[in-house]
C-alpha cells in the first residue's frame, strides 16, 4: 500500500473544483487518507517547493501557490504515486492528455490545477510537510 501527497491548487480552488476533482481520485480506486484547507505564507510554498529554488519559474510558483486556499491530501493505493500523476496529466496542461485532470481543468504551466509527489521518497517528504502522523490515517 503506497500513500501521495496531492494538492489542489489556487486556481482550481477558485472555480469551485474541488469536490470534480477528490471525484476522479476516489472513482479512480484511490482512498483519502487526510484531506485539509489551508493558506500558504510565501515562505510557506518556497519551503514546499525548496528543490526548485533555482529555477526561473520559482519566484511566480510561489506567488501563486500563496495566493490563495490549497486542499491538501494524502491519497492512498496500491501505486497510488504513479496513479495520481498518470490522472493529474502532464504538467504543462497544453500537453496534457486526453481524460486527465490538468486536460480538463489547467489554465496553463503554471495554474494547472493540481499536485502530486513524484517518488516514494518525496511522498513521505511532502506528507509530512503538511500532516501529523495523527492526522494521516492508517494503512
Ligand atoms: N511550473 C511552472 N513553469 C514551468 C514548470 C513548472 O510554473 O515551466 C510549475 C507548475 O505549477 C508545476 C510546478 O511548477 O506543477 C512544479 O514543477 P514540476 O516540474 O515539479 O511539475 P509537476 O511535478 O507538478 O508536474
Ligand atoms: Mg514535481
Amino acid at each position: 500500500m503506497e500513500q501521495t501527497l496531492a494538492i489542489i491548487k489556487p486556481d482550481a480552488i477558485e472555480r469551485n473544483l474541488v469536490g470534480e476533482i477528490l471525484k476522479k481520485a476516489e472513482e479512480a480506486g484511490l482512498k483519502i487518507a487526510a484531506l485539509k484547507m489551508l493558506k500558504l505564507s510565501k515562505e510557506e510554498a518556497q519551503g514546499f517547493y525548496y528543490v526548485h529554488r533555482e529555477r526561473p519559474f520559482f519566484d511566480s510558483l510561489t506567488d501563486f501557490m500563496s495566493s490563495g486556499p490549497i486542499v491538501v491530501a494524502v491519497l492512498q493505493g496500491q501505486g497510488a504515486i504513479q496513479r495520481w500523476r498518470d490522472l493529474m496529466g502532464t504538467t504543462d496542461p497544453a500537453k496534457a492528455e486526453e481524460g486527465t485532470i490538468r486536460k480538463a481543468f489547467g489554465l496553463n504551466v503554471e495554474k494547472n490545477s493540481v499536485h502530486g509527489s513524484d517518488s516514494p521518497e518525496s511522498a513521505v517528504h511532502e506528507i509530512a510537510y503538511f500532516f501529523s502522523k495523527m492526522e494521516v490515517a492508517n494503512p
